[in-house]
């Protein structure tokens, strides 16, 4: 072992396995150090809640014994509120301990970008390199153009060429672990995690939102787990089984590449091995499934290529002139799922409750709020946000600017979903929404999704549950949809 050490700085890739930035730092013989930096005050102006904070506290904890059994020590840092103590401290850390190269991988976010310029800065200074690896996509941003040398701005053309350049160039192998260091690795000031727990334990009780250790296991075992019983057993009747919220038909591992507990590669890799290393054809299922991991790579390629999209600017500068309404007390009923409509409803309860919606509904529940309602789609993003467990900055505002019509590739802004219909077709017989609103428990199948149409007559759980639950929707949706309509065509034609 060298006098010399790599620190190996982990944000959001907490795993060992498939780590570009861990692997390279393990490359030759200088001692190793991992260090994560715990900013409780950027966490809360990124609007991080306490399902995304206590998540991310667990899946630490996991890499940590993970770090330990390869003899890397993980010093998890909580001097630093937020990002602009960040370089100054490294370079402290890294003079302490003489270290030459700092690895970590490459966040695409206009804050964490910057962040990062100041400390390649502030590392040159104190003697250290800051080596950035591409780890987040299955095709790195940037790397895709068109044939006119543009950036995509349109999902389906996106895929046809992320898909061919895999098929030209080889589907990026998932790496295994490092070997473990030689194991001693000298002193290191190393927190303890009840330190940790302490520190950010404190500001996670303040934040919005559920914490739900018992859905949300951390660490990269209870990934791995998921993508195995998901592949072996879902995957391939993902097709049809994905906009059913009522059922289990989807992977759940958003929580896990939105912390990087699991990489995407691995991901695909699982997907190829249940379809006879088939990127095109196959299994219908399994082509539909990786098609939502390039969707995950498309709104990063966005976020890397229109970085306004980053900045709280809609994608398609037009839009910002539509007149979104000031409406606090329709914003509140739809956060409580008290809006009437149940599929709505059911859908935001699933959030608060749990952490996580089912992907239909986002769409559904996003184009209520910024259609019917006809409020800014930044109020939403900023909600899902804050109580997501997989809250990610490029997949939460593609999808919201997907629903408002805002953005890249966008719902045109005239088809408006009617979520009677959607509660219909993807919740035939109600059953998601009966277990969600339980007021609504023995509502019969032909009024589910619209009780009001039932009457007073409608059998009920009790007079007490029905009248907690709104007699009516708190806005006609027929008329609602006109003045979303009328609201964006206005902007194209005045
Ligand atoms: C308004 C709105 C907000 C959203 N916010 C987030 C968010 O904050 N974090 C997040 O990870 N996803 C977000 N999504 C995308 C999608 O809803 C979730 O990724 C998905 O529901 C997660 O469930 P799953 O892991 O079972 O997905 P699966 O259906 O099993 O898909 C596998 C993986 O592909 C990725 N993926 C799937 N659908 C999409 C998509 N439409 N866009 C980008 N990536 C996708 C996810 O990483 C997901 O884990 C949002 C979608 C909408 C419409």
């Amino acid at each position: 072992m060298s006098d010399g050490a790599r620190l190996v700085w982990f944000r959001s890739d907490l795993r060992v396995h498939d780590n570009p930035a861990l692997l390279a730092a393990c490359r030759g013989r200088d001692r190793v150090v991992a260090v994560y930096h715990a900013c409780p005050v950027q966490w809360r102006r990124h609007d991080w809640g306490a399902a995304k904070v206590g998540f991310v506290q667990r899946s630490l904890r996991a890499l940590a014994e993970r770090l330990d059994r390869l003899h890397i020590p993980l010093v998890v840092d909580t001097t630093c509120d937020d990002f602009a103590a960040i370089p100054a401290r490294l370079a402290e850390r890294v003079r302490a301990l003489r270290v030459t190269e700092v690895h970590a991988n490459r966040e695409y976010e206009v804050n964490e970008a910057a962040r990062d310029a100041a400390c390649a800065a502030a590392l040159e200074a104190a003697g250290a390199a800051l080596c950035l690896h591409d780890d987040q996509c299955i095709v790195p941003p940037g790397a895709l153009r068109t044939g006119a040398g543009g950036w995509y701005r349109v999902f389906t053309p996106f895929r046809r060429a992320w898909t061919r350049r895999l098929a030209e160039e080889g589907v990026p192998a998932a790496a295994a672990a490092p070997a473990p260091r030689p194991a001693d690795t000298g002193p290191v000031d190393v927190p303890s995690m009840a330190a940790w727990s302490a520190v950010v334990g404190r500001s996670a009780a303040a934040l919005p939102g559920a914490d739900r250790a018992d859905l949300w296991p951390g660490g990269e075992a209870a990934a791995t787990a998921r993508l195995a019983s998901f592949t072996k057993d879902r995957v391939c009747a993902y097709d049809t089984a994905r906009d059913r919220p009522a059922i289990d038909g989807t992977s759940a591992l958003s929580p896990y590449l939105a912390v990087g507990a699991i990489s995407v590669r691995r991901c695909l890799a699982a997907a190829l091995a249940a379809n006879a290393g088939r990127l095109e054809g196959g299994n219908a299922g399994v082509i539909t499934w990786i098609g939502e991991l390039a969707w995950r790579d498309f709104y990063r390629h966005i976020l890397h290529a229109f970085p306004r999209v980053g900045r709280n600017r809609a994608f398609q500068p037009e839009t910002e002139r539509v007149a979104w309404r000031d409406d606090p007390e329709a914003f509140a009923a739809w956060c409580a799922g008290r809006t009437g409509i149940p599929i709505i409803d059911a859908g935001m309860r699933q959030l608060g409750a749990t952490g996580w919606m089912h992907n239909r509904l986002r769409m559904v529940t996003a184009m209520f709020l910024t259609k019917n309602l006809l409020i800014d789609w930044r109020a939403g993003e900023r909600f899902f946000m804050q109580h997501l467990v997989d809250g990610d900055f490029a997949s939460n505002n593609g999808g919201w600017q997907w629903s408002a019509s805002t953005g890249t590739d966008a719902v045109p802004y005239f088809r408006v979903f009617n979520p009677v219909s959607q509660g219909e077709k993807f919740d035939p017989g109600g059953a998601f929404v009966r277990r969600w609103i339980a007021e609504l428990a023995e509502v019969p199948d032909r009024f589910i999704h619209a009780p009001w149409r039932g009457g007073t007559a409608l059998p009920t759980r009790g007079a007490a549950d029905r009248s907690a639950y709104p007699v009516e929707p708190i806005v006609d949706l027929r008329a609602s949809r006109a003045r979303a309509i009328e609201a964006f065509r206005t902007i194209r034609t005045g």
